[in-house]
């Protein structure tokens, strides 16, 4: 840490959340500009389980323009060849990666990837705080102020840049009152699984099944574990039993192809709630502030594209913020610009294949995917669009990334769980 005149710790960015959005914004600042001082507080030890695990094919090139890509292979990703889908139909039908121009997928352990890319951070320069939290309000006089609770003493935190990294509850800007646009109610359970080895073969396809109330998946993990998700909405989840394992059980026993391939399957605890719903900040940047990553907004896990979506926007978010301290004003309008419109296409994505399972027309679920959305009415941006950060000229060290924008339609074709 670098000690300011006044005795506080003094940096030039200060970014909250340690994930894969806040990691690769450090990374990426680092290689662009190696004298900024950036930390990063992290208030976890990366060792409780963490969710979301496919990494589609074309990751691949966002992980080598991070220059993290052996870093990766040595965590010994699952190789991933594509997805089996029983959706709009019954029975499943394969979608093969092989038809993929960037190969296969992978499926990761989360918590191995997630500390391989804050162990990156470090060795790029940036002062990596874990078991670290804020502990009072930002403040800002000139630059911003931020008590911090880190390793179990207190101190003040100051930094001319703010990134808000922590995730789908966003704590920074909601600190700042910023509003955020929520377009569903999905929710998550999920559960994880070990298989004793050799048991049974399980093909390491991700399985994606539909049902009335909502859609399963379940992927392989490395060291035989499995992660399997139920995905419905809240208020449906209120009123169904699934705490207990035997609840969770007869749940998953309705179902056809999921039931089968767990059958063998140990299971590693209870089953853990979380929101899976899709939801943007109305406004992701500021005056000396932006939010990446989950962040900013949240997609489907149909999809499987969060992560990336994390990693490429915070390589986006290191242009716009460097540009911005050496002056350049409008960097935060075009990220803003950027974060708004992969919203627009994403939602455009969603209800396209939300509507290829036409089973349950009453279904209050499926009646929700399949509606039209739109980015709101309050999505217009306070500031002059300028124009496209994932179009600007590849900045240096990472040109391979300013051809694999965040996610248009076809990048979700390619890599999404059905
Ligand atoms: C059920 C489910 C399945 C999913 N499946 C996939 C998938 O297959 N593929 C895929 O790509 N994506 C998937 N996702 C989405 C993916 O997990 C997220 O999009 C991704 O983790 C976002 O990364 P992030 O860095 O923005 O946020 P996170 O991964 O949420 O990281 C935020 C970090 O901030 C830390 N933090 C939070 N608050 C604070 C604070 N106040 N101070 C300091 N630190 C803080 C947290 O500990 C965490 O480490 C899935 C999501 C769900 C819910």
């Amino acid at each position: 840490m670098r000690e300011s005149e006044g005795g506080h710790n003094s940096y030039d960015v200060l970014i909250l959340g340690g994930g894969p959005a806040g990691a690769a914004t450090g990374i990426a600042l680092k290689r662009l500009d190696s004298g900024l001082h950036i930390a990063l507080i992290e208030k976890s030890d990366y060792s409780s389980f963490r969710i979301g695990e496919t990494l589609p094919p074309h990751a691949q090139a966002v992980l080598r323009g991070l220059g993290v890509w052996d870093a990766f292979i040595a965590t010994s990703p699952m190789t991933s060849y594509g997805t089996r889908a029983a959706w709009g139909n019954a029975e499943p039908y394969e979608n093969e990666f092989i038809f993929s121009l960037h190969g296969n997928g992978w499926h990761l352990d989360r918590n191995a990837f997630d500390a391989m890319l804050r162990a990156e951070a470090i060795k790029a320069g940036v002062d990596v705080h874990i078991n670290s939290a804020p502990c009072g309000p930002p403040r800002r006089h000139q630059h911003w102020a931020l008590p911090v609770r880190i390793k179990g003493s207190t101190c003040e935190l100051n930094a001319r840049f703010m990134v808000d990294a922590t995730g789908r509850h966003s704590w920074f800007a909601s600190r700042l009152g910023v509003r955020y646009q929520v377009y569903d109610q999905l929710a998550a359970i999920f559960a994880f699984y070990r298989f004793d080895p050799g048991s049974i073969a399980v093909d390491n396809c991700t399985l994606i099944e539909a049902t009335q109330h909502g859609w399963w998946y379940s992927a392989m993990l490395p060291q035989s574990r499995m992660a399997v998700a139920f995905m419905a909405d809240a208020p449906y989840l209120r009123q169904i039993s699934w705490r207990s394992l035997e609840e969770w059980r007869s749940l998953h026993g309705a179902t056809s192809h999921t039931r089968r391939r767990i059958e063998n399957a140990i299971p590693l605890g209870t089953p853990t709630l979380c929101s899976a719903a899709s939801r943007r900040l109305e406004i992701p940047v500021g005056e000396d502030w932006l939010a990446v990553g989950d962040a900013a907004s949240t997609f489907d896990p149909l999809s499987s594209q969060g992560i990336i979506k994390g990693l490429h926007s915070g390589v986006c978010a290191a242009r716009s913020i460097c540009r911005y301290v050496r002056g350049h004003k409008g960097a935060l309008a075009e990220y803003a610009n950027f974060i708004e419109r992969q919203y627009s296409n994403y939602l455009v994505a969603r209800s396209a294949y939300y509507r290829v399972e036409q089973r349950w027309p009453d279904s209050p679920f499926w009646q929700e995917r399949q509606k039209t959305l739109q980015l709101g009415p309050e999505h217009e941006l306070q500031m002059p669009a300028t124009g496209d950060v994932s179009s600007d000229a590849p900045a240096r060290g990472l040109s391979k990334l300013s051809t694999s924008a965040g996610t248009d339609h076809s990048s979700w074709v390619s890599s999404h769980k059905t």
